[in-house]
């Protein structure tokens, strides 16, 4: 089985030793194409007015500049063009990436990505601390991941499905088990902004990331963290909302 493993914070960033350690368990042919920077916050966004260029670090790992879809599509159209991947496997994301982060996270994306070019794919996220964090945060989803994605390579894997994955902090207390959870919706409410001004007297600003949450609701990711499961969410990029047709039809009729 050929697994390629790709994150958004970057080729050097620790979670993705961590995935391609976990990867190694499964099989031996494992690729590395990854962003060469951070990208946390990239979405699924595709680079197209700039060239792209590739690096190859070492056997088997390439940095792409810039974006995670970019180093999937890279990897899938030239690197591998001649032998897919038979598994993407995307993280492991520093920071957990629950609720309405999926639609920022270029981890959840490069998944994506890999879904909608036919291979089964999957995103992985350690819930961490809120700083910059080393290999030991990652003990978790180095314990808990191989399992998970045996179950899940064992599992019926619709067309245009990908498998969200989230792992507990383990200081919090012994990891309970394994959950399959709904979306949540973390509620980050206002703009959290900080604004500054630089050397030359002009003002920048700063993103934060309000970590509010409301009511964890009903089996959702955001309930499994907090009880400390590794949450497993099946996401559909069919976005469609089913359920709006029927009356968007009637509102829309004879307009
Ligand atoms: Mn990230």
């Amino acid at each position: 089985m050929r697994i390629l493993v790709t994150n958004d914070d970057g080729i050097h960033a620790p979670g993705i030793a961590a995935l391609e350690r976990i990867a190694r368990r499964l099989s031996d042919d494992v690729w590395v194409v990854a962003p060469s920077d951070e990208q946390s916050g990239a979405g699924h966004s595709l680079t197209l007015t700039q060239p792209v260029r590739v690096r190859e670090v070492s056997p088997r790992h390439f940095a792409v500049r810039f974006t995670p879809t970019d180093a999937v599509m890279i990897a899938l159209g030239l690197i591998l063009k001649d032998h897919a991947p038979d598994l993407i496997l995307s993280g492991v994301n520093r920071g957990p990436n629950l609720g309405e982060d999926v639609t920022y996270s270029g981890t959840v994306s490069a998944a994506m990505e890999g879904t909608l070019a036919g291979v089964r794919s999957v995103a992985l996220s350690q819930s961490t601390e809120e700083r910059a964090v080393g290999e030991d945060a990652f003990v978790a989803a180095e314990q808990w991941g191989p399992r998970v994605l045996s179950g899940l390579l064992r599992a019926d894997w619709p067309a245009g499905v990908l498998y969200n994955v989230n792992f507990p902090r383990p200081e919090r207390g012994a990891i309970q088990g394994i959950k399959v959870t709904e979306q949540g919706f973390r509620d980050y409410g206002r703009v959290q902004l900080e604004s500054r001004t630089d050397l030359r007297g002009f003002e920048y600003h700063w993103f934060g990331l309000g970590r509010e949450t409301a009511e964890p609701g009903h089996e959702t990711d955001l309930k499994a963290m907090r009880e400390g499961y590794v949450s497993v969410t099946p996401l559909h990029l069919d976005m469609t909302h089913h359920a709006s047709l029927g009356p968007l039809r009637a509102a829309l009729a004879g307009v």
